[in-house]
Formats: structure tokens, sequence, C-alpha cells
């Protein structure tokens, strides 16, 4: 039987995982969907004792090898070793996740590699989909403009969901940056917080932000790519209102996930033909 393991992330306040099982389950009954707690935590817990520090400082500087030292600059270009202070920040981070702050940009599939360490073999192979959900910023690298830009997903194992990710990825519309450096000039770089709010307010329909209640919503969508990308080979659609489309916009992304929050029906047709219908 096909699995599906969903690692909950302790530090986004308006996740709600149990909201993506239940998405999850009613699309794929014929799967096995399990939710757990948060990826670091599940997995470190059931280490003994000498093992579990040893795996620790491992992951924790593999993880902070992860960090983008220069946005225009490929990570593995650059010859550097972590600094002690950045392997102690991480190691504090792998073992209590849910304190961790987010701001540092990772390179997402050096980050997956560290966590793919953790998975034990009897739980890897193609039947079992891993899917953990972070508020670290994660990107990867594009070769068309060099640089790196920050993602909602990064496909691999396991698949890593970044909730931090669905504000800063997709980019704003142009006109919010227009009004917000034009809100700027007119006060010196001493922006009114309140105006500034009531700027973001006016554009709640066109992008989302930190504490945003459709949250939820929008992450049953990319846990659904995760699904396609893992089982199908496909995670996405060319279709603007099916939940598999690749948005690069924040109005793209509302779209797809919330204002339609469907499938097409040549994505729903290969759920129910590949048997996930039973
Ligand atoms: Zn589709």
């Amino acid at each position: 039987m096909r699995e599906i393991f969903l690692y909950d992330d302790p530090a986004t306040e308006n996740l709600r995982l149990p909201e993506i099982a239940e998405y999850l389950r009613g699309k794929l009954p014929g799967f096995r969907l399990e939710v757990r707690q948060n990826f670091f935590e599940h997995h470190i817990a059931r280490l003994e004792r000498v093992e579990r520090g040893r795996t620790i400082d491992q992951v924790a500087w593999e993880i902070a090898s992860s960090r983008v030292r220069d946005l225009m600059r490929l990570n593995d270009e650059i010859d550097f070793e972590p600094l002690y202070g950045e392997v102690q920040f991480e190691r504090r981070g792998v073992i209590a996740p849910s304190r961790k702050p987010f701001g540092i940009l990772y390179d997402g599939y050096t980050f997956v590699r560290a966590l793919y360490r953790l998975i034990p073999q009897e739980e890897r192979g193609s039947d079992r989909l891993h899917m953990a959900f972070t508020n670290q910023l994660i990107g990867t690298w594009s070769p068309e403009d060099g640089r790196y830009h920050a993602r909602v997903i990064i496909c691999s194992i396991p698949c890593l969901i970044s909730t931090t990710g669905v504000v800063e990825a997709p980019a704003k519309p142009g006109e919010f940056y227009r009004l917000k450096r034009a809100l700027e000039a007119l006060s010196r770089g001493h922006v009114d917080y309140s105006l500034f709010v009531k700027l973001k307010e006016q554009f709640s329909d066109r992008f989302v932000d930190y504490g945003d209640e459709r949250l939820t919503e929008i992450l049953k969508g990319y846990a659904m790519q995760a699904v396609f990308y893992h089982f199908w080979g496909g995670p996405f659609c060319d279709d603007p209102d099916c939940r598999l489309f690749n948005a690069h916009r924040q109005e793209e992304m509302i779209r797809a996930q919330v204002k339609s929050g469907r499938l097409c029906d040549k994505h729903e047709g290969m759920l129910k033909r590949s048997g996930a219908h039973k």
C-alpha cells in the first residue's frame, strides 16, 4: 500500500495540518496517511542516545553548509566551511524547531539531503512519500538568470514545503512595489507602519501575507504537487485554474489555490485511473 507521511511545522501558527491531511484523504482514499510531529523531532526521538548526538551534529553541519552565501553565485562554486556559530545555531534549530526563526535562505536540494539522512531504511522507497512542512526559507538556483530564487516547494525526498515561501516566493503585483516605493519616498525612508499596513490591506486580494488565514487552503495544492511529483513524476500543470499550476506570481497562486481550489479534469482523471480512489 502506498503511504504518505505528513510532518507538521510547529513554528507556523496558522498551518492546520489535519485539514491538509483531510483534503488528501478525500482525494486519495487508496493511500495510507499518517500525520506526524515535526520532521526533526519525529526522527531524532527514535534514535539511540549515542547515535542521537552524532546525528544532530551531522545534520546541523549539513544544514549550515546549505546556507546560500551569495544570491548571485551557486553555493557549489564557493569554497567554504560553515562557521562554528552557524553550526551551533542549526543545532538548536534541529533540537527545537518550533523556536527557530526564519530569514536565512537555504539551498533547497542541499537542505533536503540533510533531511533524507534521517529517514530510516524501511521507510524509504517509491511507495512512500515524506512531506515535511517548514517555516524556513528555501531556494533553488536558476540557471536562466544566474541567481537563487525562494521557492514554496522542493520536490525531492522528502518533499519540503515552505510556509514562508508562500509569502516570499511568488512575486507580488508590480503596482504594490511602486506604491510602496512612493510611500517610502514621501516619508523619506521612515514609513509610518500603519500606512504600510493599510497599503497591504488594499492588496489582500492579490497577495498573501504572514498570518494569512488562506495559508492552509493554499498549501493543500502544494501538498498535491508533492503527491503528483512522487507517485506520477509530474508535479505541474499548465492550466491556471488547476491546483498543480506552477505559480510564479502571488495572483496566480491565489487564483489556482483559493479562487479555483480544484484540480483540472485531466489531473482529477489521473487520480481516478491510478487506483487512488480504489
Ligand atoms: Zn491540472
